[in-house]
C-alpha cells in the first residue's frame, strides 16, 4: 500500500522508509503532485501536524501522516515551540535562531528544554497522534557540526555531547523524532 508522508524532505522520507515494512511505500508530496505550501498556521505543534495531514487527506484523498517539531524552553515558557523554524525571522536560519535563543537565555540559570515531535496519522478514516519528547538542556555555546536546527546547543538528559556531536544513528535512537516514528511504526505494523 501507499502512504503519503506530508513532506518533501528526502532524508526524512528515506529514514522512515527504511524503518517500515516493504509492504508500505512511503510517498512524498511531490509524488502526489502537491506543490503548494501547506498552511502551518496552528498555534500548537499538535495543531500543525493535524493541519498538514488533514490538508492532504481532504484535498488529495490519500491516507497520510505529517509531523511537526519544536524546541520548548522552560525559562521562556515553552518558546520557541511551534515557532522554532522562524524564531529569528522568516529567513528560517538555524544560526540566527540559535543566536537569538542564546541571547534570550543569557542571564537564565534554568537551561532545561525539550524537543517535541507530534506525528498525525490519517488512516482508514481514523486519526491518531504520536508524540515523542526528549528532555535536556541548552548550553551556552554551539558545539558540533552534525544534524541541523538547534542541535549544536542541545544536550539530552544523561548525555554529555550535543545532538550535533552525535551520528544520525545515535541521535535517532534517542531523539524526539525517533521516539514518535517508533510509535507510528508499531501502530502501522498492528493496523495494516
Ligand atoms: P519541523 O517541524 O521538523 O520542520 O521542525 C521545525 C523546526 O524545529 C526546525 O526548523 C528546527 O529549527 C527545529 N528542529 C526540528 N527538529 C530538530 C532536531 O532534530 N534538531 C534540532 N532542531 C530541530
Amino acid at each position: 500500500m501507499q502512504l503519503v508522508f506530508a513532506s518533501n524532505n528526502k532524508n526524512k522520507i528515506k529514514e522512515i522508509q527504511a524503518l517500515v515494512s516493504d509492504a508500505i511505500q512511503i510517498i512524498s508530496l511531490e509524488d502526489i503532485g502537491c506543490t503548494e505550501d501547506i498552511p502551518e498556521t496552528a498555534e500548537t505543534i499538535e495543531g500543525n501536524a493535524i493541519l498538514k495531514a488533514n490538508y492532504v487527506t481532504s484535498n488529495y484523498g490519500y491516507d497520510c501522516f505529517a509531523d511537526d517539531t519544536g524546541l520548548e524552553v522552560n525559562a521562556l515558557n515553552g518558546a520557541p515551540g511551534v515557532y522554532s523554524a522562524r524564531y529569528a525571522g522568516e529567513q528560517k536560519d538555524a544560526n540566527d535562531n540559535m543566536d537569538k535563543l542564546l541571547s534570550e537565555l543569557k542571564d537564565k540559570t534554568n537551561r532545561n528544554a525539550n524537543f517535541k515531535t507530534v506525528i498525525c496519522l490519517n488512516l482508514n478514516g481514523t486519526q491518531q497522534l504520536f508524540t515523542g519528547i526528549i528532555n535536556g538542556k541548552i548550553i551556552d555555546e554551539k558545539i558540533g557540526t552534525n544534524g541541523f536546527g538547534y542541535d549544536p546547543i542541545f544536550i539530552a538528559e544523561g548525555h554529555d555531547k550535543t545532538f550535533a556531536e552525535l551520528s544520525l544513528e545515535e541521535k535517532t535512537t534517542i531523539s524526539h523524532r525517533g521516539i514518535a516514528v517508533q510509535q507510528l511504526i508499531r501502530y502501522l505494523s498492528k493496523n495494516l
